[in-house]
């Protein structure tokens, strides 16, 4: 069986203050009315993580939103995927529309900070995704293909076996524009396929991978009852307590 996992993706948002009152909101609420096995993590920004982790890290796991590819040294402004680690966080978000878009961050940069984060015992959620122009010229698939080849297709079957997938068409995010569940059941179909024509038929049916753009408590229920969808990436919805918690529950 596949892990069923709901992680939000807080961003930019929230201070210390809120961040912890939130956080503590969604472990309560966890606590009190999650309906199975599945899995809820937060990625918080990092100066939330140490806290979080103490607050109810047995209830809701913690994630960071990214981590540095090297170990230490003279990088002003960097976190570290052991500093990550350190604090008791068992998740990081590599490879986000939002760092590939703002920062750069291309697919050569990504493999080494998902190799960075499996050597430091962290479980990459690793984000790819098309954009409006590559959905609409039909190109997405390749570029799909691309970024699974050049960001993760490097790690061997042990460590890839390691990897969770988040696919989230970038047109979709924080747009209110969600794919439907059929357009999201297609592209997570492929990329089973293609996790199987480069591991194994076991690997790809073992690799959890989750949608992720506009998901809500609204069509996460119809999303997740997808074959091929193993659960959500949530932005914007994870930011209140009472949504979260609902998608959180959104598996049958
Ligand atoms: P959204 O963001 O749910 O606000 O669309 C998803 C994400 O960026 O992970």
């Amino acid at each position: 069986m596949r892990k069923k996992i709901v992680a939000g993706n807080w961003k930019m948002n929230l201070d210390y203050a809120s961040g912890v009152s939130l956080f503590s909101e969604i472990v309560n609420m966890v606590r009190d009315e999650k309906n199975g096995d599945q899995i809820a993590i937060i990625c918080s920004p990092y100066i939330h993580l140490n806290s979080l982790a103490k607050l109810g890290g047995e209830v809701v796991k913690i994630g960071a939103q990214n981590c540095h590819q090297n170990d230490n040294g003279a990088f002003t402004g960097e976190i570290s995927a052991g500093m990550v680690k350190s604090v008791g966080c068992e998740y990081v978000i590599i490879g986000h529309s939002e760092r590939r878009q703002y920062f750069a961050e291309s697919n050569e940069l990504l493999a080494q900070k998902t190799v960075k984060a499996l050597e430091n015992d962290l479980t990459p959620l690793f984000c790819i995704g098309e954009t409006l122009d590559e959905r609409n010229n039909g190109s997405y698939f390749e570029v799909l293909k691309t970024q699974l080849e050049q960001g993760v297709f490097g790690l061997s079957a042990a460590d890839f076996s390691k990897v969770v997938i988040a696919y989230e068409p970038v047109w979709a995010i924080g747009t209110g524009l969600t794919a439907t569940s059929a357009q999201a059941q297609e592209v997570h179909a492929y990329i089973r396929k293609e996790i199987a024509a480069k591991y194994s038929n076991e690997i790809a049916e073992a690799t959890s991978i989750l949608y992720g753009g506009s998901c809500n408590p609204k069509n996460a229920a119809e999303l997740f009852a997808q074959q091929d969808i193993d659960g959500g990436l949530i932005g914007g919805a994870s930011l209140k307590s009472r949504d979260f918690v609902d998608i959180v529950k959104a598996f049958n």
